[in-house]
């Protein structure tokens, strides 16, 4: 299990894998952060190809192509806006999770890059969203053998140290 989990440091756009993941928003029409980087690292038919999507609620999670990415596909998931922790942040944030792997499976992605989905402009603790991500990546890792890898990308030293520190206490 562990031997597919890999932590890197570094930008999401340059991964060499058939699926990146993008922390999207419900309007799936591009922003900020990641959502940002991956539009314009794809190109404009990302953004035709999204608009034809038409959205995505909070938790679930949407597929469009890489267009001039490496990746061939792009998951896009809409993470929850954290709100201090009491609405249903940790629930949703899991979702994220879950669907993403879910559509990865079905799109016969074998290896997929996460970045830390809501820990940017949503302000979701990074220690926090980072346990959810492990807790759910393993779990369905565990059921399902189908993805090969799952790489974690972590955008800074922070992050990167974070995410070192949380895998030896989950996996
Ligand atoms: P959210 O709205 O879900 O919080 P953000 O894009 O603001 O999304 O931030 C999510 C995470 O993505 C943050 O940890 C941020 O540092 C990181 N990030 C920003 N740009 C990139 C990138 N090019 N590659 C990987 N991670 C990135």
């Amino acid at each position: 299990m562990k031997e597919k989990i890999e932590i890197v440091e570094g930008d999401i756009t340059k991964q060499q894998v058939d699926a990146i993941v993008n922390a999207a928003n419900t309007s799936l029409l591009g922003g900020g952060g990641v959502d940002g980087a991956i539009h314009r690292a794809a190109g404009p038919e990302l953004l035709e190809e999204t608009r034809k999507i038409g959205g995505c609620p909070t938790g679930e999670a949407r597929v469009s192509g890489g267009y001039r990415l490496p990746a061939k596909w792009v998951i896009h998931t809409v993470g929850p806006v954290w709100r201090g922790g009491n609405r249903n942040e940790d629930e949703l944030l899991a979702s994220c999770y879950r669907n993403s792997l879910k559509a990865a499976v079905e799109i016969g992605a074998k290896t997929v890059a996460f970045p830390s989905i809501s820990t940017g402009a949503y302000g979701f603790p990074l220690e926090r969203a980072t346990k959810i991500a492990f807790t759910e990546t393993k779990k369905f890792l565990e059921k399902d053998d189908r993805i090969e890898k799952v790489i974690f990308v972590c955008f800074g030293k922070e992050a990167f140290n974070t995410y070192k520190k949380i895998f030896d206490q989950i996996f």
